[in-house]
């Protein structure tokens, strides 16, 4: 009995890294593409012959895997199915699974495999109106091919089984079982969701992720959502020649200054006031809002020891907005270590006193 619960704990185990390869499993080529790489060819010369290939292999090998659990139950002796109806009928089923799906492949490679669902996908926006549908997405996937080979070609991994592209003209989904695509010329991108993940202690910190529905107004073709790290969307805007409409509700870092600011903010607003009789004028950085941030020493950094590391007073008046410090304070550090900037240094950008975080004060006028 428990031989046979730690063959199915295993087989469950090793399925599992076969549908969804940890980065141990990836590293290691392990993964079907990496198996099966001399029949699929090159992506990058033929990215949606690669792909329609990857696809049938990938439904393949996931459709065995239940007739490879039973065969092991068999070998190993776990179940006897010659007294045993049940498990019988349980190994015929399995059998039947991969045998439905080749003859499933069988149909969708007839005709150049114009039955495949990625070949009908790219039908959809092929420009010819006869009806045969092998030249139509043939004309179609050479185009996505040639935009693909280019190296200016933007690449967004989801997770391991999804991955987003966006060349030229065209973004493109990769999933494991199809690909969908949309052309940008009649595309609607819209991001309706983020949501925010706190990271392990090593990155110290949070990742938002961002959702974005593409939508087709082709008639015919399939929206689709496409979800990455919030710090992408800049990139992707820039690659895409469409707006991306942003839902009123959604609110997200899209650099990782904006992110930086807004946590410097809420560091200050625990700060102490500072209170001010004098008036306050124009911020002299943007020049758009009144100057709101003071800086003065509080921290407990090195009193009376004279360090030139140690935080000093500054005896600047109020001159900066709370966003210009932000931004001031970031151009300071160092850009390869972002997680290290709220603890560190700073000097004041006009006395060059030091100071930190606790040293920024919100002015209050009194
Ligand atoms: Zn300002
Ligand atoms: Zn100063
Ligand atoms: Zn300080």
């Amino acid at each position: 009995m428990s031989a046979f619960f730690f063959y199915t704990l295993f087989y469950i185990l090793i399925s599992g890294c076969i549908i969804y390869p940890p980065t141990e499993f990836i590293s290691a080529g392990l993964t079907i593409k990496d198996i099966f790489s001399s029949w699929l060819g090159s992506e990058n010369e033929f990215f949606i012959q690669y792909h329609i290939k990857r696809s049938v292999v990938t439904v393949f090998v996931h459709s065995i895997l239940p007739f490879g659990y039973a065969f092991g139950l068999i070998v190993f002796g776990h179940v006897d199915i010659g007294h045993e109806n049940m498990w019988l009928l349980f190994v015929i089923c399995t059998a039947i699974m991969p045998l439905c799906t080749l003859y499933k492949i069988l149909i969708w490679s007839m005709n150049n495999w114009s039955k495949h669902p990625i070949a009908q996908n790219l039908a959809i926006y092929s420009n010819s109106n006869n009806n045969n549908n092998n030249v139509a997405w043939t004309t179609v996937a050479s185009d996505i091919n040639v935009e693909y080979r280019r190296i200016d070609k933007m690449i967004i991994t989801t997770n391991s089984i999804i991955c987003i592209i966006a060349t030229d003209n065209w973004i493109i989904k990769v999933m494991p079982y199809k690909i969908l695509v949309a052309h940008q010329s009649d595309a609607v991108l819209i991001v309706n969701k983020s949501d925010t993940h706190d990271m392990s202690l090593a990155t110290r910190g949070e990742v938002q992720f961002i959702n974005i529905e593409v939508k087709s107004t082709r008639t015919g073709a399939q929206s689709f959502d496409i979800r990455l790290n919030a710090l992408d969307f800049k990139n992707l805007q820039d690659k895409v020649s469409r707006p991306i409409t942003i839902l009123q509700n959604i609110t997200f870092h899209k650099t990782l200054l904006d992110k930086f600011i807004d946590s410097f903010k809420e560091q200050v607003q625990e700060n102490p006031l500072y209170e001010c009789a004098e008036e306050l004028g124009q911020c002299i950085g943007c020049m758009q809002v009144m100057s709101n941030v003071k800086l003065r020493k509080q921290c407990s950094s090195g009193i009376g020891s004279g360090n030139s590391e140690d935080c000093m007073m500054c005896y600047c008046r109020p001159m900066w907005c709370i966003d210009c410090m932000a931004k001031w304070f970031a151009s300071r550090q160092d850009e390869n270590a972002p997680e290290t900037w709220l603890t560190s240094k700073c000097t004041c950008p006009v006395c060059r006193a030091k100071f930190c975080i606790l040293d920024v004060c919100l002015v209050q006028s009194i």
